[in-house]
């Protein structure tokens, strides 16, 4: 069953240097059970997307151009603020990146929990409290009931990140924007949590959108992937296939140069050779050009769009409707495969 559904979504944001489209023409599905990850470098349009969806766009200062965002049978960009508020938390909750700025520093963690249960799921305080305490030990923090009483600064980093997680599936929403969530997580305590969001797919059908910089984690536990780059999809594809194979040199890119710094494993994706596409100043024709081995005369004329293969190269399937939007792909998935494969 389909979730969620984004159509044809364009952000734009007025800067003093000119407009410029953070998301232009994205569309993907969310399915129930399954984790879409949106990936790319800043400035990618990946946490612009995730805002779309909760509403949040007009208070970061841009504006919906088009597009259309379905969840429940409705198109949440023709929803009143009071109306998306309603849906916040309850049925589309965000996992924040930042656990610091987003926990009231006020309140106890408790109270914090509480008042998402009260509002969304009409508990009393009382029952509240103690779902809150069981919402606080799912998520891996020692000793919940006394934890209720803490406020956040009393909490480890760790902790506090735990605890909003717990936040936002406390109403057990259907579908979680999963922004970063394991950035500021020791690695046992980001599996735990990586755990938690597995089981609130099989068990509950919950879907996630994960907007992530962590190649491994992407690979582990994404069911489809989203590449973004200036602000469009430039490959999608089931995520074993896409970083098994790539189609698209900056997926290539992407995915070679995690493994190569200093001979350690990197899973972030800064060592892309050139420096990100200026939105406000794209190149003509393939954004990416600028940065890429394989780019032609053709390239620096004319854009790409978002299309499968045109012929089988040997050991690429073409069953799977991957895209990916390159002059150059069959190259790519072709002749390059083994190098990606190494
Ligand atoms: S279209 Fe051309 S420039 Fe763009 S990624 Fe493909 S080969 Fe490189």
């Amino acid at each position: 069953m389909t979730l969620l559904q984004v159509d044809n979504l364009r952000v734009r944001y007025d800067t003093p240097r000119g407009p410029l489209w953070a998301v232009d023409q994205l569309s993907f599905k969310l399915e129930s059970g399954e984790m879409v990850a949106l990936v790319g470098e800043s400035g990618s349009g990946k946490s612009t997307t995730a805002l779309a969806i909760l509403g949040l766009v007009p208070y970061s200062g841009g504006t919906v151009e088009t597009g259309e965002i379905w969840y429940g049978g409705r198109n949440l960009l023709a929803l009143d603020e009071r109306e998306f508020r309603k849906l916040r938390a309850s049925e589309i909750a965000l996992v924040f990146q930042d656990a610091s700025a987003a926990l009231n520093p006020f309140l106890t963690i408790g109270l914090q929990l509480a008042e998402v249960l009260e509002v969304h799921r009409g508990l009393s305080r009382r029952e509240a409290l103690k779902e809150s305490a069981r919402a606080l030990g799912d998520v891996g923090i020692p000793d919940p009931e006394s934890r209720l009483h803490a406020y956040p600064h009393e909490l480890s980093g760790g902790q506090r990140q735990r605890a909003l997680i717990a936040m936002s599936l406390v109403a057990k929403p259907k579908v979680l924007i999963a922004d970063e969530p394991t950035t500021a997580l020791d690695p046992a305590v980001a599996l735990a949590v990586l755990d938690l969001l597995k089981r609130e797919r099989e068990e509950r059908g919950a879907g996630v959108v994960l907007v992530s910089h962590d190649l491994e984690l992407v690979h582990a536990t994404a069911n489809r992937v989203h590449v973004m780059y200036a602000g469009r999809v430039i490959e999608q594809a089931d995520a074993h296939e896409l970083f098994e194979r790539p189609w698209h040199p900056y997926t290539a890119a992407l995915w070679r140069a995690r493994a190569r710094i200093g001979g350690e494993r990197q899973h972030r994706l800064a060592a892309v050779p050139g420096a990100p596409a200026e939105l406000t100043a794209l190149p003509p024709g393939c954004a990416f050009h600028p940065r890429c081995e394989l780019a032609t005369d053709r390239c620096r004329r004319e854009r790409p769009d978002l299309s499968g293969l045109r012929r089988a190269e040997t050991g690429v399937s073409l069953s799977s409707g991957r895209r990916a939007a390159c002059f150059e792909k069959e190259r790519v998935a072709g002749a390059h495969a083994e190098a990606f494969d190494a």
